[in-house]
């Protein structure tokens, strides 16, 4: 996963995203009973599959289509000078800066108040 966030071109993602999805026999449509007589995606796992092998299935699933709908350039890194976090931006403007925008966000926001505190006033001489 992070390789892939990590270098988001749209074939590295693609090819990395697909071999996660290796633990899965396929994909099918499968009856909704939620909604009558409609149907929904399946992907299910083939025998003797772990924990770590619906994992890997879900998380290439959810970048396929991330890449499909979004595009690669919604994998980034965070804004965050300290912070070594990536994050996919699924949010509608895609605008996101920052892995947790409420610990990275708030740690810049809480640097940049502290330095204009420190700053001294513009426009003041100081006599
Ligand atoms: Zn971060």
């Amino acid at each position: 996963m992070r390789d892939l966030i990590d270098h988001p071109d749209r074939d590295h993602l693609v090819a990395g995203a697909t071999a996660l999805t290796s633990p899965a026999r396929g994909a099918t449509l499968i009856p909704n009973p939620a909604h009558g007589h409609r149907t929904r995606w399946a992907a299910p796992l083939r025998d003797g599959a772990t924990v770590a092998d619906a994992l890997s299935l879900i998380c290439g699933i959810g970048i396929l289509g991330a890449v499909h709908t979004l595009g690669e350039q919604r994998f980034r890194p965070c804004g965050a000078p300290t912070c070594k976090g990536v994050f996919i931006d699924t949010t509608r403007p895609g605008r996101r800066r920052y892995c947790m925008p409420g610990l990275c966000g708030n740690r810049i926001n809480v640097a940049n108040h502290r330095a204009r505190q420190a700053a001294p006033r513009g426009g003041r001489s100081a006599r």
